[in-house]
């Protein structure tokens, strides 16, 4: 029986018991609307903790575009059957206030981000976004405390800004899971909902490009640039409008592409189809490929 909590002070209270009882904890961050990438985090959380929570929170901090916020799809009551359904023993939620009682009235996304892992592309092309994300991680770190943390290596610069917040806060392990893709290799996201039938289809390119790129990453290529021009040229599609195809070293994220690669390189899209923003990324050369 998953129990519903609907304040983060509940939420902190109920997680101090579990750990009372010498119980781990694992901890699944998320926006809703949830899909079988989200379930995935969920199960794997449920397979390696004692007890599982879930919090379901959509963000305003951390929406660079009003109209993006206002059409992000909610979906309370299947999110929670599903987290019924995948076993989970708490979910919680929040307002704004709620979440942040003692600044609400002035609470901004200003704060500046310092690790030179947290810059350049999504920082460059949604401004505040990364602010408003370490805002949010930050208060649900402290509300939760002491536990597993589970992010999908989908939001790829996330998982560095959070892998950077837990090593500050001390008692978090960040355990990144792998990207859970549709039949047609599109990675799985909340914002596929708002998607049409030929959208979709042409959405699978991003995978396609990424594809793209390991195969020549398996074939020796090194070369940055060859490599964003690979995935250009598949994504070169009317109805595509890219952002960035690029490659950076993720063992040493530089703001800008590369000059040359050794021996890890992360490959990272982003694109807008039907005015929808999509992302997706790969590790070159690893087994990170396959679909759910
Ligand atoms: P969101 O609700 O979009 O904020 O996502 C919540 C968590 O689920 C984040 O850590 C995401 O990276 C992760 N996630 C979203 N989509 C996927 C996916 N297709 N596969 C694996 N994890 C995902």
């Amino acid at each position: 029986m998953t129990t519903f909590l609907d304040t983060p002070q509940q939420a902190s209270r109920w997680c101090q018991r579990q750990r009372d009882s010498g119980k781990s904890l694992g901890y699944v961050p998320t926006m809703g609307a949830l899909h079988e990438g989200h379930l995935s985090l969920v199960r794997r959380s449920v397979s390696e903790n004692d007890v599982t929570c879930v919090s379901i929170f959509v963000n305003p901090l951390q929406f660079d575009n009003p109209g993006d916020l206002d059409s992000y799809p909610r979906s309370m009551e299947s999110d929670l059957a599903m987290l019924q359904e995948a076993e989970c023993d708490m979910a919680y939620t929040g307002d704004l206030e709620t979440f942040f009682p003692d600044q609400s009235s002035t609470l901004d996304n200003s704060a500046s981000l310092e690790p030179v892992n947290q810059r350049g592309l999504e920082a460059d092309y949604r401004p505040g976004h990364l602010e408003g994300v370490k805002a949010i991680v930050e208060r649900l770190f402290a509300t939760v405390g002491q536990c597993r943390a589970y992010f999908g290596e989908k939001d790829f610069q996330q998982t560095l800004l959070v892998k950077d917040l837990a090593n500050r806060h001390g008692e978090i392990d960040v355990v990144v899971c792998s990207t859970v893709r549709e039949a047609s290799g599109l990675a799985m996201s909340s914002r596929n909902r708002r998607l049409s039938t030929a959208a979709l289809e042409l959405a699978s390119c991003l995978y396609q490009a990424l594809v793209e790129a390991d195969n020549a990453w398996r074939q020796g290529q090194r070369n940055p640039l060859r490599l964003e021009q690979l995935m250009q040229e598949k994504l070169d599609r009317p109805g595509i409008e890219i952002e960035y195809a690029t490659v950076r070293d993720p063992r040493n994220w530089t703001v800008d592409t590369p000059t040359q690669l050794g021996d890890s390189a992360q490959a990272l899209i982003a694109a807008y189809i039907d005015g929808v923003r999509l992302i997706d990324n790969l590790a070159l050369g690893s087994n990170g490929l396959s679909k759910g």
